[in-house]
């Protein structure tokens, strides 16, 4: 594994592969990775490990360090959060049945969000479309209905989706409940991983809420916090690694891409770390 301790490094350590919501396969996604100067890289696939061992084995090749992740879907509140599971043990029982259990949701979900989508949206034979994209209804993700709108001409494009049809409080927003917070945790440490939290700057919490948060995600035993993600501004960037030195967590770096045509940041192209923050890639194995 990486003998570099340094802030410095080029580590990509969140995105998505055809085996959740992304459009490129691992072996892709790795080549394009260590194209763009990536000296550390993680697939981080939503609740699913099955891209790990082509994206591995692609790295390997490629002689560019691997770290086997996963974004995990989790419930707070009435809010949705994702924590990342880095350097997991992906053959480790629990964490298999964790992951299995929290898919088996997506494919209920998403017959409900199909029925609202052609209620409100106007979409034709919208679930189909997903599937067809998903190729497995454990995968059915938002990401897959945005794409066939999109294709369907109904919006300009998939963040336009979003806006208007998949968030809270919009028409087609289905709520669910994914993993709890000590699940999630729990699973990736007992898999041997790192949890961090994916991208904390997209909530809706309130400073005390987040507070209490980041306090609860820390007595479970996670150690890391994303800082410098493609949904974070430069004041994020700050604001995320005073949090990180306060809670004494780790810091992470992911462009969480999902695709060429639509991710806003290309693997490996963001900022480094803000200085004087500890590199999660320290605690690696
Ligand atoms: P799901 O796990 O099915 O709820 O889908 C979540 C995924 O939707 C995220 O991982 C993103 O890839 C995508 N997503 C969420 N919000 C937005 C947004 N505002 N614009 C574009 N994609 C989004
Ligand atoms: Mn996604
Ligand atoms: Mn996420
Ligand atoms: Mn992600």
């Amino acid at each position: 594994m990486p003998s570099s301790t340094s802030s410095t490094r080029n580590a990509d350590l969140h995105c998505h592969s055809t085996v959740s919501d992304g459009t490129l396969r691992p072996e892709a996604l790795a080549r394009r990775a260590h194209a763009n100067g990536v000296d550390l890289w993680a697939l981080t696939d939503h609740d699913e490990v099955g891209g790990l061992i082509e994206a591995a084995d692609t790295a390997s090749s490629l002689g560019m360090a691997f770290v086997p992740g996963v974004e995990i879907s989790v419930s707070v509140g009435d809010q949705t959060i994702h924590v990342v599971g880095l350097d997991i043990d992906a053959t480790n029982a629990e964490l298999r049945a964790g992951l299995a259990q929290v898919r088996q949701g997506r494919d209920a979900r998403a017959r409900a969000m199909a029925i609202e989508l052609e209620r409100h949206a106007g979409a034709k034979d919208i679930y189909a479309c997903a599937l067809r994209q998903a190729g497995n209804p454990a995968l059915l993700s938002r990401t897959h209905f945005a794409r066939c709108l999109v294709e369907q001409g109904l919006c300009a494009n998939t963040h336009d989706v979003f806006t208007r049809y998949l968030t809270p409080g919009k028409p087609g927003y289905v709520e669910h409940d994914w993993a709890s917070l000590a699940d999630a945790v729990g699973w990736i440490r007992g898999a041997g991983g790192l949890a961090v939290i994916a991208h904390p700057g997209r909530y809706r919490f309130t400073s005390t809420e987040e507070w209490a948060l980041f306090a609860r995600f820390r007595e479970l035993g996670g150690v890391g916090v994303e800082v410098v993600t493609a949904s974070h501004s430069a004041t994020d960037f700050r604001k995320y690694a005073t949090i990180a030195r306060e809670f004494g967590f780790h810091a992470s770096r992911g462009s969480d891409f999902h695709s060429p045509g639509e991710s806003r940041c290309d693997l490996g192209k963001l900022p480094l770390l803000p200085e004087g923050t500890l590199p999660i890639w320290n605690l690696l194995h």
